[in-house]
């Protein structure tokens, strides 16, 4: 077998299957040129342009009203893409690099999963599916509701995939659930390097075993992972971005195993399951048993002026009034940043939304019970779970509260075993579609589960 010499092995684990700009290559312009003249790296526009029409070669956009251009003298524009350039600029001066050396070798790794629990009978179905999935090379949709375990039914298969030394990506729109994912799959696989990548987050993917990523992060690979799971595959942003769904497509490899995770699927992914174009396997019961708590709705007249004046109503006073006598922990979730600024000042409570700067920070010490109750916007709907916890949704009735997210919050309270039960109590003035929805959905599950039991 041929050797390749460490400085080559190094970089490989550090560009191979990724289009990365020059800054990100982080060489020296030595080094960077000697890749270049030994065709160990090749240039890759970063915008393919026609006479009126660019496309980004990196976020696959070709919406022509998210380009720039920066006139030159004496030649043609700079053409930029403003879609992705939170990731750095891609343009048609700023070329994207393919590795095209050889590729890095990986170590095998025998037995990597070191958890020892044990999962319940549908648990064990869904993780025997995504094994055959894994052996097959087919896809698979996971219809499990919140609180079903999802993470530990993929065990098995993601330990199949690194015996058999392929790469794993779990791909899931919101940077909280990287954060929230990567310890726990890093406590369960000791022995394999993963990498977990965010915006802002300061690790590398050295062609390690396992990636935890925002989908975000996946428009920086090419053919690389042979698993691909796609957690929250309904999520903000993914379900909206036609864009993301493609970049899921190019950082997979031709024939890989898509996995996709989903508690409330979306009308596309209804359809596949109902005409079973997509094979599925569905779990309607939490990994502990116990029911999904069902929304409680309260109708406050007049909510939405008292809020706009700044009055909290006093059924939402009681209700917190109530929780902080049991001494009972709880999320409020508002429609708004304002919403959520405005209930923190007058209720004395830390607040959290999307553009926090000590979001991280709160969420943490909310997590360690630092503190009692958190307000939040939409950014905590999902993918994230404290044990004990009562959630109270404020305006329910708000368009941003689709029949998706009410069930997303439902399902972050009684997620514990020792504490199975937990009040969900929607606030609203008009009762919506969406509301209903939510609490059948609910209603229909706990019925599905209690079959399953029987
Ligand atoms: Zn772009």
């Amino acid at each position: 077998m041929k050797t390749t010499p460490p400085l080559i092995e190094d970089l490989a684990r550090r560009f191979s299957t990724k289009l990365l700009l020059k800054q990100e290559l982080n060489l020296s312009e030595h080094r960077f040129q000697y890749l270049i003249a030994h065709q160990l790296i090749e240039r890759v526009p970063g915008i393919s342009s026609t006479l009126n029409f660019h496309q980004c070669n990196r976020c696959l956009n070709k919406n022509q009203i998210l380009f720039g251009k920066i006139p030159q003298p004496n030649s043609k524009p700079i053409i930029y893409c403003k879609k992705c350039i939170q990731m750095g600029r891609v343009s048609t001066k700023e070329p994207l690099y393919r590795w095209t050396g050889p590729m890095p070798m990986r170590h095998n790794v025998a037995n990597p999963l070191k958890w020892r629990g044990i999962l319940t009978p549908l648990q064990e179905k869904a993780s025997l599916k995504m094994v055959e999935a894994v052996n097959n090379q087919s896809n698979l949709l996971i219809y499990a509701v919140c609180g079903a375990g999802k993470t530990e039914m993929l065990y098995a298969g993601i330990q199949e995939a690194i015996k058999q030394d392929k790469r794993v990506c779990i791909a899931t729109p919101r940077a909280d659930v990287v954060r929230e994912l990567a310890p726990r799959l890093r406590r369960d696989f000791p022995t394999i390097h993963s990498a977990a990548l965010y915006g802002g987050s300061t690790e590398r993917d050295l062609n390690n075993h396992l990636v935890i990523a925002t989908t975000h992060q996946l428009l920086r690979y090419e053919n690389s992972f042979d698993i691909m799971v796609v957690d929250e595959v309904d999520a903000f942003p993914y379900h909206r971005d036609k864009t993301l769904p493609k970049a899921v497509t190019r950082a997979s490899k031709p024939n890989s195993t898509q996995i996709y995770l989903t508690a409330t699927p979306r009308r596309s992914h209804k359809v596949q399951i109902a005409t079973k174009q997509m094979p599925t396997v569905s779990i309607p019961s939490r990994y502990h048993g116990h029911p999904i708590p069902t929304p409680t709705f309260q109708a406050i007249l007049r909510l939405n002026d008292s809020l706009e004046k700044d009055k909290i109503p006093t059924k939402i006073t009681h209700w917190i009034n109530e929780k902080q006598t049991n001494n009972r922990r709880f999320l409020l979730f508002a429609p708004t940043i304002q919403l959520a600024e405005s209930l923190a000042e007058k209720l004395d409570m830390p607040y959290v939304h999307a553009e926090s700067p000590d979001r991280e920070y709160l969420i943490k010490q909310f997590r360690a019970r630092n503190f009692e109750s958190l307000i939040t916007t939409t950014i905590l709907e999902r993918g994230v779970t404290f044990p004990s916890i009562d959630v109270a949704v404020i305006q329910a009735d708000h368009h941003v509260f689709d029949e998706a997210a009410l069930i997303q919050i439902a399902g972050r309270a009684g997620r514990s075993a020792n504490d199975p039960t937990g009040d969900v109590t929607f606030f609203y003035e008009y009762k919506t579609n969406a509301m209903i929805q939510a609490r059948n959905y609910t209603i229909i599950k706990n019925k599905e589960a209690k079959r399953c039991t029987v």
